[in-house]
């Protein structure tokens, strides 16, 4: 970190700024221009408040030149991180395809589709028992009941299940569950984030809705800090002027996570667009870019969904999508070498 003190500085001010610098381990190497004095800050500045320094009577501009995220940081962890849930994994070179109902609505819904899903190839079942909805009218999720028959359709087909957490009353329901979902709106809640840090199950963390990508992975840093290394990031759309699609899937997010961090990636392309017949040319955009897996939501008959059915694929749209998905994430590794 950098600080740029104004001109002529108050002795005593500067004194007491360096002091308090020291007592928590940094070091200071000072050069003094002709304008202005500056300060380069060396240690671990990571719990440094740049606002506060800047808001300093003495300085005039504080800049970071190190990511304020250290565990989710590639530089500090060069290897890409492998997240293994079951016998399946996520990164390293294998493509995750989950899949499944935006949310569960019956035993018989969430088995159907999971048998189906399963058979063109995903790699997980997704489904909401716990679902954040804009209007508190609208179908809110079976709750627990949901996550049991999420269970019934693991146990059907061997496929682990990815389902969202939205409050950390919920924590105790999701003990058998494979990997907890943190939801767009839910990126944010630092106390959920810390409870989900606090336990071993993967984690995945859905981009929320105008995140930055260093906000983003400071959510995931929340999670790492609390000792679960095992996180994923899911871009999933975010807020722009567009209004076509639901959201704007940041294709960028896939090539610029792959630099900042050790992370795997996933896409979601459902609610990136909001349209089923957009999801097939932006999921193989995203194998096409690097990503290491996809979400896509399944729904055996979408006019009657409970939830986004706009967005779900049937599984007869499915299969040869997932199939195309799965040959063509074999050819970019070929051609990659
Ligand atoms: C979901 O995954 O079902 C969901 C609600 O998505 P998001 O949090 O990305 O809006
Ligand atoms: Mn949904």
């Amino acid at each position: 970190m950098i600080v740029i003190l104004k001109r002529d500085p108050d002795r005593e001010q500067l004194e007491s700024l360096i002091a308090w610098l020291q007592e928590k381990g940094i070091i200071i190497h000072t050069s003094i221009g002709e304008q202005n004095t500056v300060l380069g800050l060396v240690g671990d500045t990571s719990a440094l408040d740049v606002d506060l320094i800047a808001a300093l009577d003495i300085v005039e501009d504080v800049k970071r030149v190190q990511e304020p995220y250290k565990n989710a940081n590639r530089k500090f962890h060069p290897e890409d991180t492998v997240v293994k849930v079951g016998n399946t994994q996520i990164g390293g070179g294998a493509l995750t395809i989950m899949a499944g109902p935006c949310s569960v609505e019956s035993e018989e819904q969430v088995v159907a589709i999971a048998k189906a899903v399963k058979a063109s190839g995903a790699t997980m079942l997704r489904g909401g028992a716990f679902k954040p909805r804009t209007s508190p009218y609208a179908f809110q999720g079976l709750g627990a009941v949901g996550l049991e028959y999420l269970k019934v359709a693991r146990q059907e087909t061997g496929l682990p299940i990815v389902t969202e957490l939205m409050d950390l009353s919920q924590l105790p329901l999701f003990k058998d569950v494979d990997v907890i979902q943190i939801g767009a709106r839910n990126m944010q809640n630092f106390d959920l984030l810390r409870a989900v840090g606090c336990q071993d199950k993967p984690v995945m963390i859905k981009r929320g809705m105008s995140a930055t990508y260093e906000e983003w992975l400071m959510s995931a840093e929340y999670v790492m800090a609390g000792g679960n290394e095992n996180v994923i990031l899911c871009e999933r759309g975010i807020r722009t002027f567009e209004h076509y699609t639901r959201n704007t899937l940041d294709m960028a997010a896939i090539p610029v996570l792959r630099k900042l961090t050790h992370l795997p990636i996933i896409v979601d392309p459902s609610h990136a667009t909001g349209k089923s017949w957009l999801v097939a040319p932006l999921a193989q955009a995203a194998v096409a870019a690097g990503a290491d897996g996809l979400l896509i939501e399944v729904h055996n008959d979408p006019a009657h969904a409970l939830c986004d059915g706009p967005q779900s694929l049937r599984p007869e749209a499915f299969d040869p999508l997932a199939k195309k998905l799965l040959r063509l994430h074999q050819v970019m590794r070929e051609l990659e070498g």
